[in-house]
């Protein structure tokens, strides 16, 4: 069997290493159109920031690597120009050679990814104006870090890779301007929490403009809402993401009602044998059950694993996200995961919030407050979502969080569980078991 597979970061190496697992006889082969591969796409804005000193450390794996390891020919620098369902044939550029063929599959995996979306505002072209979404982009900013040294940033979204980046080129010595449309930093976050990250963001000395747009970026400042005028000698458009979907439109594979590839709980696409997988899917959401667009590594590599299995002949079934995140903004770690009050409350539910302020650890061992917000349904107690905003032990709790709403967790249950405590790690009640404490 011929495995043929599109798009080459987190979501196709992962379905061809489980589909080489499943099977040494079949032939895998994966076309790239970009240089790296396999890459953490998630380390660049630390890369930028100087905290990851070489950036050959974001991409350990070349075709070699796969060849060697897995048996799996990438061919980066080739593109996929066409595919044709009913031959299971695909037409293939080579980039560097400008060389047109043909190839066969019998069995095809869309792991083409996404694409920064570029909002229309004039000046976007100028050469102080970037995206930050594969490596060549962050070699890009890089080299004009180093060749420009640029002193007035203006980033435009506050999205976690916009407040990543903020952090990264404060630490590089820039001002930094964060300009975002809505009349809150982070999206998704409820506007309370989002305080809390916007006025850490101001006392780091970052000018946040929440409730502006960009109406025109020139040579020395970018024009904003208001007539307001900003210095800028670097501008990065961090304003999200679109599914890279116009291969499979033009296949003939239904979208979903996001836009990105619809597919069932294997992968399956709407065209038989075409699997598709990461980024340019809709995924569907674990409380709701309903689609959402929700782009992110871990569901990439596990929805790649997936695709992978079933196109090799197994059953492995996606289970939905809840959309957990999480990011470092200087001393602050921010995560939710689950619906926040907003989402929630646009679903139906009529719910019911706590606040939650306590130390991660005993105040002797140092510990820091963090601030928990949970959501539940004021009818039978069901956990639906939490935000965490603090210094630190942030992640192990909204990982518990996450695995509680997972299974369907009431407040009233979160009393009850044996988590671990010593003083260098925990109170004696865990800030999780308070959260249910209050919610009684
Ligand atoms: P992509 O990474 O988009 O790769 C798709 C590939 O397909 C691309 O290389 C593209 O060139 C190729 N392709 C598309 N069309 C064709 C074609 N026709 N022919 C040949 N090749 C094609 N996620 C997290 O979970 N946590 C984080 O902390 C986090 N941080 C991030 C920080 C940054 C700065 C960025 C940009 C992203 C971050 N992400 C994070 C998101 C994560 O990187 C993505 O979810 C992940 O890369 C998706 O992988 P993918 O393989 O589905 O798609």
């Amino acid at each position: 069997m011929r495995i043929i597979i599109i798009g080459a970061v987190a979501a196709g190496t992962s379905a061809a290493a489980k589909a080489r697992r499943n099977g040494e006889s079949h032939e895998i082969v994966i076309y790239e159109k970009d240089t790296y591969i396999s890459y953490s796409g998630c380390g660049m804005p630390y890369y930028l920031g100087g905290e990851v000193e070489n950036g050959e450390e974001l991409t350990p794996r070349n075709p070699e690597f796969f060849k060697s390891k897995y048996n799996v020919d990438v061919l980066t620098a080739h593109e996929v120009l066409s595919v044709d369902p009913g031959k299971q044939s695909l037409q293939v550029k080579n980039l560097v050679t400008g060389e047109v063929f043909e190839d066969h599959y019998d069995k095809l995996i869309l792991a083409t990814g996404a694409a920064a979306a570029v909002p229309p505002i004039p000046g976007r072209e100028l050469a102080h104006v970037f995206t930050l979404r594969n490596i060549n982009d962050m070699y890009r900013i890089r080299a004009y870090l180093d060749t420009k040294s640029p002193k007035q940033a203006v980033i435009v979204g506050t999205g976690f890779i916009g407040l990543e980046l903020a952090e990264n080129f404060v630490k590089q010595g820039m001002n930094v301007t964060l300009v975002e449309m809505l009349p809150q930093v982070t999206p998704g976050l409820d506007s309370d929490m989002a305080d809390m990250v916007e006025s850490h963001l101001e006392k780091k000395g970052v000018l946040v403009l929440t409730g502006s747009t960009v109406e025109e970026i020139r040579e020395k400042d970018v024009r904003i809402s208001q007539d307001r005028e900003v210095k800028a000698d670097l501008v990065i458009l961090a304003t999200g993401v679109r599914p890279n979907v116009a291969l499979a439109k033009t296949m003939g594979v239904a979208l979903g009602s996001t836009g990105a590839i619809a597919v069932n709980a294997h992968m399956e696409t709407s065209l038989p044998g075409v699997y598709a997988c990461g980024d340019c899917i809709e995924q569907f959401h674990v409380v709701t059950g309903k689609p959402v667009y929700r782009p992110l590594g871990s569901t990439a590599n596990k929805t790649g694993r997936i695709a992978g299995h079933n196109a090799t002949g197994g059953d492995l079934e996606f289970r939905g996200v809840l959309g957990t995140g999480i990011f470092r903004v200087f001393d602050l770690t921010v995560a939710q995961t689950g619906l926040s009050t907003t989402e929630a409350e646009k679903e139906g539910y009529e719910v019911s919030i706590s606040h939650n302020i306590k130390p991660n650890k005993p105040e002797y061992m140092g510990g820091r407050e963090m601030v928990i917000k949970s959501v539940a349904d004021k009818k039978d107690g069901r956990l639906l979502g939490v935000q965490i905003v603090g210094e630190e032990g942030v992640d192990k709790r909204i990982d518990v969080f996450a695995t509680l709403i997972t299974f369907g967790a009431k407040v009233s249950d979160l009393v009850h569980l044996d988590l671990a405590y010593a003083p260098p790690f925990s109170t004696t009640k865990d800030p999780v078991l308070y959260t249910g404490m209050i919610q009684e």
